[in-house]
């Protein structure tokens, strides 16, 4: 796999009033390709104050991925599961730590793309967890995919699966040299027309992202795994269940908190609930 920096321009700009202010031609499709069972213990960190008091609850929740159009074309955020999951809830992988998900017929990632008609010109993804990645397997090659610089070095085949084996390349977003907006921080113009947005939300994963779209009908947050569920962001306490770092997590879920508090025209989308 050969890593090259995702090409992007800084634009130089202060606050999110101001991309707010010129909305773009870019709208939003949810596909549900499958479900996982989490615990609302863990969905919720048990051991924040505000979570001490948690019951243990299954919760069977959606694994999303998200069709962004775009006059430049289509491209996903995320891409779901692959079919493979219709028949071996563990995708072909074996091991004990693979997770194990649902889905019906039909509900694979190229199954929504090819009843659309769809071609894609690429694939964002928040990060390599497998109900967000695994999808790939039945997708194109020769498109360009993009994750966060740094998200890739902590990928584990035998873990993650080979979601990736097929690609050559893949494009690593630097939010280094990237436009720092505040309260999100560094935040990427992915199609350079301020339509949408990456913004680093690392703790999940190393190099998570959530996105920012802006389009005519108001603008929309993608919190991706940095919120699983709503109720993430009504009591303020960050999952820690899968969770890479689960205090940097809970600082990413803040800023995103204060972001909303700002900006209450935003709606905000979480990663594991419609
Ligand atoms: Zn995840």
């Amino acid at each position: 796999m050969k890593l090259v920096d995702f090409c992007y321009q800084k634009r130089g700009i202060k606050d999110w009033g101001q991309v707010f202010n010129s909305p773009r031609p870019i709208s939003l499709e949810t596909f549900t390709t499958g479900t996982v069972r989490i615990n609302r213990r863990g969905t919720l960190n048990p051991e924040h104050p505000r979570a001490l008091k948690l019951e243990e609850e299954d919760l069977e929740v959606p694994i999303l991925s998200y069709r962004v159009h775009h006059h430049r074309g289509d491209y996903l955020l995320d891409t779901g599961l692959d079919a493979s999951y219709h028949q071996d809830p563990q995708g072909g992988l074996t091991g004990s730590e693979v997770d194990v998900f649902h889905q019906s017929k039909g509900e694979n990632i190229a199954c929504y793309l090819k009843a659309r008609k769809l071609s894609l010109n690429g694939v964002f993804f928040s990060h390599l967890h497998a109900d967000h990645a695994a999808g790939q397997r039945e997708l194109s090659n020769t498109i360009p995919y993009m994750v966060a610089k740094g998200e890739y070095d902590h990928y584990h085949p035998e873990i993650h699966g080979d979601f990736l084996e097929g690609l050559e390349v893949l494009h690593e977003i630097d939010f280094s040299r990237a436009d720092d907006i505040p309260p999100l921080g560094p935040s990427v113009d992915l199609l350079g027309d301020g339509s949408l947005w990456a913004i680093s939300t690392p703790g999940h994963t190393r190099g998570h992202l959530s996105f920012l779209l802006n389009g005519y009908e108001g603008p929309v947050f993608l919190a991706m795994d940095a919120a699983f569920i709503y109720e993430n962001l009504e009591m303020e306490v960050a999952p820690s269940d899968y969770t890479w770092d689960v205090e940097m997590a809970q600082e990413s879920l803040e800023k995103i908190i204060s972001f909303l508090e700002e900006y209450p025209r935003v709606r905000v989308l979480v990663g594991h609930e419609v």
